[in-house]
């Protein structure tokens, strides 16, 4: 583990601690059965403020191969998501014009989801995907991929082999980057004198207004405002010159770039996401600090909840098996004493066990045989989406319990009762 002394940004020193989640293991660090007794791997997982960019970052930081050559988020595996990539290629496809035969780069491409729509509009996507598992899926879907980082050496090789961009983009990616700069630097270098840098990345705005903790683990190094983005970009070359911002993974920002050279106009949506992150305290140290205490009240409030349900008898399990969901159990101490099982749709998690809380995932089907009284939605994101899907488990009696961003019980005789 290495542990950053400077901004990733701005490079300015020291930062200032802000929230400590404790020393807990991997998010994604799912186990075997057979591991049940082995020591896991911990590490502080703790944020730090930049009050010169605004960037909040992780300090301690794992080595990247420890945490992407496996793994074990497919995207392909929710149907939201499936909607939200076709209206991503739309909007890139409208914005740079681009037409049959374009190329454009998807840094990050998982298994292939944004990639199968620039195919679908006969434009060439190549995808960088680090996770070996991933990589190999795309292929066998016949989309072309390199198996590799993105940052400024593999940009350089891109360009060479096949040629500048019209566009490049990534989509929760940027927040994994320990070595951010040089990736923006590559952002840069990949595409071509017009080209269009789009990145997603989730708002911190959302995470700091609706305390949405579990967003922060291991993997996600850094959490950004726009205005940290914009002085992240300015300094590898790039103007960030337009914003769009998207229910998606509890609110994400869409933004876009040009080089500087280009000199794009800021349109009116990015001045006004500048203008209410200010007024809304984000670059201020005290906004996080009272972020802290919320985090610490939503702990004791859930925790509360749930002992009392237990010693009424009740038997609870959990939906969705997120990476966010396993800084949820592991920081609040929720493990088997209180919930019986996990179930998630992804057959790559099925049969595994929770880093930390050691539950066993299995199949959703399970729900309907074994009818839990009360069902703890860590996909909260994805919540409108598991209640419909799970119409029966609700029409039979079952209940479910939403943790963020506001704690509430959706159940038959209220309908929704919020507390
Ligand atoms: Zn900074």
């Amino acid at each position: 583990m290495k542990i950053n002394a400077e901004c990733r940004i701005c490079q300015k020193k020291p930062l200032v601690r802000v929230l400590d989640l404790g020393v807990t293991p991997l998010a994604n660090g799912f186990l075997r059965q057979s591991d049940r007794d082995a020591e896991e791997p911990r590490y502080p997982l703790e944020t730090y403020f930049c009050d010169e960019c605004g960037l909040l970052q992780l300090v301690h930081i794992v080595p990247p191969e420890t945490l992407f050559s496996d793994y074990l988020y497919v995207s392909s595996t929710s149907a939201t998501l499936k909607l939200h990539f076709a209206g991503l290629a739309e909007d890139m496809v409208e914005r740079q014009r681009l037409r049959e035969g374009d190329l454009v780069i998807e840094v990050a491409s998982n298994d292939g989801i944004l990639q199968q729509e620039f195919k679908k509009r006969g434009i060439r996507a190549v995808g960088v995907e680090p996770a070996e598992n991933l990589a190999r899926l795309a292929r066998a879907d016949g989309l072309e991929v390199e198996n590799d980082f993105f940052n400024l050496q593999t940009a350089r090789r891109l360009r060479e082999f096949y040629g500048p961009a019209r566009a490049v983009t990534g989509s929760n990616v940027m927040g994994h980057v320990d070595a951010l700069r040089d990736f923006v630097r590559g952002l840069e270098h990949v595409i071509a004198d017009d080209g269009l840098v789009c990145m997603q990345v989730p708002h911190l705005l959302e995470l700091v207004r609706g305390s949405e903790f579990d967003t922060i683990y291991h993997e996600h190094v850094s959490y950004f405002s726009l205005r940290a983005i914009q002085r992240a970009f300015a300094d590898a070359g790039l103007t960030l010159y337009d914003v769009r911002r998207l229910p998606v993974h509890g609110g994400t920002i869409r933004v876009y770039a040009r080089k500087a050279s280009a000199n794009p106009e800021p349109t009116p949506a990015l001045l006004d996401l500048l203008y209410t992150e200010t007024v809304e305290g984000l670059n201020d140290i005290e906004t996080y600090e009272d972020f802290a205490r919320t985090v610490e009240r939503t702990k004791k409030k859930l925790v509360g909840v749930l002992s009392d349900l237990k010693l009424r008898g009740h038997r609870i399990a959990a939906y969705g098996a997120p990476a966010k969901g396993n800084t949820l159990l592991n920081y609040c101490e929720i493990g088997g004493a209180f919930l019986d099982y996990v179930v998630d749709r992804a057959p790559l998690k099925q049969g595994l066990l929770t880093p930390g809380s050691h539950l066993e995932v299995f199949p959703v089907e399970k729900l309907l045989d074994d009818m839990p009284d009360y069902l703890l939605i860590l996909a909260w994101n994805f919540k409108d989406e598991i209640v419909e899907q799970q119409s029966e488990y609700f029409r039979r009696g079952g209940r479910f319990i939403v943790p963020l961003p506001q704690f509430h019980i959706l159940e038959q005789s209220t309908v929704e009762h919020r507390d």
